[in-house]
């Protein structure tokens, strides 16, 4: 009985442990992901949480997550040069800071290596999806210092329980954006990243979390950016 019970709270313990390690980098909540992806106008917007799930797996986890972020530790300015050097890291688990920016341009890669085949090519977009959304999210472009691992949780859900509500505004802030190559993919990779980084410094500075209106600014960010790959690829946001 004794037994049993010690291994219930060392489950619950264990579960505890699991769900805080997890935390650390899942980007925006589920329903913030749908929303970007909904109003960049993505036939499977409803698919845009689903790396984060795949990345729970523990057989997964080691490629999966380092496409979620970019602890830029040195505090440089993010720039295209930057974004492309770490293509050749997409799904490589040795690399500890992360390597997010080239996780976009890989899944585009991705796409239409199996678009050029004929094949079915939506996954590698559902990814690229859900990557252009944690682009713009302040704490998975900067450090993970204490700062970062005390508010990580919080900021992913700051907009959490509205973003659905309010796809038509964010779909309405739209900005436009054209990608003609990679190498304009990669300025505004480039471009984001810094928007995120730079709001990362000011919470920090002001031992605060992000606004709602902050948060807002940054996914409609991620919306533009995708709904430009969209095009790019050649899908006709919907
Ligand atoms: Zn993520």
């Amino acid at each position: 009985m004794q037994e049993h019970k010690q291994n219930g709270i060392t489950s619950v313990f264990t579960l505890i442990i699991m769900l805080l390690s997890a935390g650390q980098a899942y980007g925006w909540h589920d329903k913030t992901h749908l929303a970007v992806a909904q109003a960049a106008g993505f036939e499977r917007w409803y698919s845009a949480a689903a790396p984060d799930v795949a990345k729970s797996r523990e057989e997964f986890r080691a490629v999966e997550e380092k496409n979620h972020y970019f602890n830029n530790n040195a505090g440089k300015r993010v720039t295209e040069a930057m974004v492309m050097e770490q293509v050749e890291r997409f799904n490589k688990p040795d690399d500890d800071e992360g390597h997010l920016y080239g996780a976009i341009i890989g899944s585009v890669r991705e796409f239409k290596r199996l678009d050029a085949k004929g094949k079915y090519a939506d996954n590698p977009l559902v990814f690229c999806a859900h990557y252009a959304g944690d682009l713009s999210m302040p704490l998975h472009n900067t450090g993970y210092d204490d700062f970062n691992k005390e508010r990580h949780s919080r900021n992913d859900g700051i907009i959490e329980c509205n973003a659905m509500n309010n796809i038509g505004f964010i779909q309405r802030s739209i900005y436009q954006i054209t990608i003609r190559n990679e190498a304009d993919l990669a300025r505004e990779i480039a471009r984001i990243a810094e928007t995120a980084r730079q709001l990362g410094g000011e919470i920090r500075k002001e031992n605060r979390d992000m606004t709602q209106e902050e948060a807002y600014r940054q996914i409609i960010h991620s919306a533009s950016l995708f709904r430009a790959i969209l095009v790019y690829v050649g899908k006709n946001p919907c």
